[in-house]
């Protein structure tokens, strides 16, 4: 059974923060940048940062990775995987890396460590959400789109088992 979810951020208000987040990040972008989104969690944020930077001229290669943390549920793990490498060779390249959470922080330091082992010349960080009352290792956004409490969220590709990844707000899951 699907659990109630209770609106945290609305279409509205991620729509009118992307379209900032794109003006903030604009500026300090090169020319040869290679956008890369982790799926599966931020490929509807991924999607629109792209689009939100090609509105205001940016040209941008486009590249994903598929990361696995073990365990399902709302609990992770720690231990995180490369399911998919990326298909295009980032060396020498400003690479803008882009995830849907920022949490205990072991992914997007494990991604950017990755991407500077191949060679990447710059790695500019940007998340939907940063939780910063979870962090376990000392890792910082270069981006942020909003700052939220602790709590266990879902929608705009974010899943739970699988779930709600479809809807177009995030919400969490109601205490019930
Ligand atoms: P970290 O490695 O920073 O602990 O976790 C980052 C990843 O954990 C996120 O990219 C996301 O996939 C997952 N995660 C963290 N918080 C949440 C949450 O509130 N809801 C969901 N569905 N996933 C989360
Ligand atoms: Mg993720």
């Amino acid at each position: 059974m699907r659990p109630p979810i209770e609106i945290l951020l609305s279409e509205e208000m991620i729509r009118a923060r992307i379209a900032q987040l794109a003006e903030e990040i604009a500026p300090r972008l090169r020319e040869d940048v290679l956008l890369v989104t982790l799926m599966n969690g931020a490929f509807v944020f991924g999607a629109d940062l792209t689009r939100a930077l090609a509105r205001l001229g940016k040209p941008l290669t486009l590249d994903f990775m598929v990361l696995s943390s073990y365990g399902s549920g709302t609990v992770t793990s720690g231990r995180i995987t490369t399911r998919m490498d990326l298909s295009i060779d980032p060396t020498g390249r400003q690479v803008l890396l882009v995830d849907d959470i920022l949490d205990s922080g072991n992914t997007l330091l494990m991604a950017s460590n990755h991407l500077r082992d191949k060679g990447a010349a710059d790695v500019l960080t940007c998340v939907l959400l940063d939780k910063p009352a979870r962090r376990r290792v000392p890792m910082q956004a270069d981006f942020i789109g909003f700052e939220i409490p602790n709590l266990f969220v879902v929608g705009f590709g974010i899943d739970y088992d699988q779930m709600f990844r479809e809807l177009p707000f995030v919400g969490h899951l109601r205490a019930s």
